[in-house]
């Protein structure tokens, strides 16, 4: 059962994440209102900051996780990495990252979606977990090979242990992209780019989804579980940026290391 609701709240939770205590949280069960309804996780779309806080502080619960226990960056659709050390300082500015990942079992890792792919990765091995944030921005600069690669240069994983996971992002049916996107995904993918701009009519669309599958899989990675969850099918679950114009909210993916 990927989907598991408690406390009011509804979350998802991938089957092939092992060692992990993780969750996609729908925007159900939160206090926002219009268009942030209900659980908000995102701080600059114009919701009201204590509604933030109150959302997130009922997602940690939720989980079982100290609200302290948080580390968070500002995404920037880069592909910069920052490693977890400890929880992170409630009066320091967070980093300009995209890629984070923790070894320490006090830290809970958390980001913010509307529509970009979550990729969450687990290495049972080394006991590492880690979160991804790619629009099509990260997956052009393919961020999913920059993370299989900090993992192996910081913890020494090897790609064939690592579990990743493609949580609930805008999918192939409703992605529609501009010539500048189309441009960029011929140039990082080559061959590829054929598959991943699938034809409407004269439009085109680029398949987020298969694209982080793909780069996964020339990283090495062998273990991919794919949500197919496509949030701008399903705003009633998701809050999803095109679908909803931009006037919406941005629902959270928290990660860390079973205790
Ligand atoms: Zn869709």
């Amino acid at each position: 059962m990927p989907f598991i609701e408690k406390n009011g709240l509804k979350y998802y939770q991938f089957d092939s994440l092992p060692g992990t205590v993780h969750a996609v949280f729908t925007r159900r069960g939160g206090v926002s209102t219009e268009p942030w309804s209900s659980l908000n996780f995102g701080g600059s779309v114009g919701d009201d900051p204590a509604n933030v806080r109150a959302n997130r502080i009922r997602a940690f619960e939720t989980l079982g996780r100290d609200p302290a226990s948080v580390f968070d960056v500002w995404q920037v659709h880069g592909k910069k990495v920052s490693f977890a050390l400890r929880p992170r300082d409630p009066e320091s500015h967070e980093d300009k990252a995209d890629i984070i990942f923790t070894d320490q079992a006090d830290v809970t890792l958390y980001m913010r979606f509307a529509d970009c792919t979550p990729l969450l990765f687990s290495d049972p091995v080394k006991k590492v977990v880690g979160l991804a944030h790619a629009g099509w921005q990260g997956t052009v600069k393919n961020i999913a090979s920059a993370a299989i690669s900090a993992m192996h240069e910081r913890y020494g994983s090897n790609p064939v242990d690592v579990c990743a996971a493609i949580g609930p992002a805008i999918g192939p049916d409703h992605y529609e992209v501009g010539q500048n996107v189309i441009d960029a995904v011929y140039e990082s993918f080559g061959d590829y780019a054929e598959m991943l701009l699938p034809r409407v009519g004269e439009r085109r669309h680029f398949d987020l989804w298969a694209a982080n599958r793909l780069q996964l899989q020339q990283a090495g990675v062998l273990n991919i579980e794919m949500s197919n969850l496509c949030t701008a099918c399903h705003t009633d679950d998701w809050f999803s940026h095109r679908q909803e114009r931009g006037r919406t909210g941005r629902f959270g993916v928290l990660m860390g290391l079973k205790v």
